[in-house]
């Protein structure tokens, strides 16, 4: 039996705020420049923060 988490390094995070999003209602989405899995909370859509790709730097509304 192994004891190694099945989603290992899969930490969730707003890209606006920071905080973790695991089970909450997170917007996903990819960065239309890279790709890159971007998600953000339910708070920062509402009050439509500015995101911005951890990979590339995109900023995007
Ligand atoms: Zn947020
Ligand atoms: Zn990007």
């Amino acid at each position: 039996m192994s004891e190694s988490e099945p989603e290992s390094g899969q930490e969730r995070q707003c890209v606006s705020c920071g905080i973790n999003i695991r089970g909450m209602s997170a917007a996903t989405f990819a960065c239309p420049d890279c790709g890159t899995e971007i998600s953000r909370c339910a708070r920062c859509r509402k009050q439509s923060n500015l995101y911005e790709c951890p990979d590339c730097g995109f900023r995007g509304p």
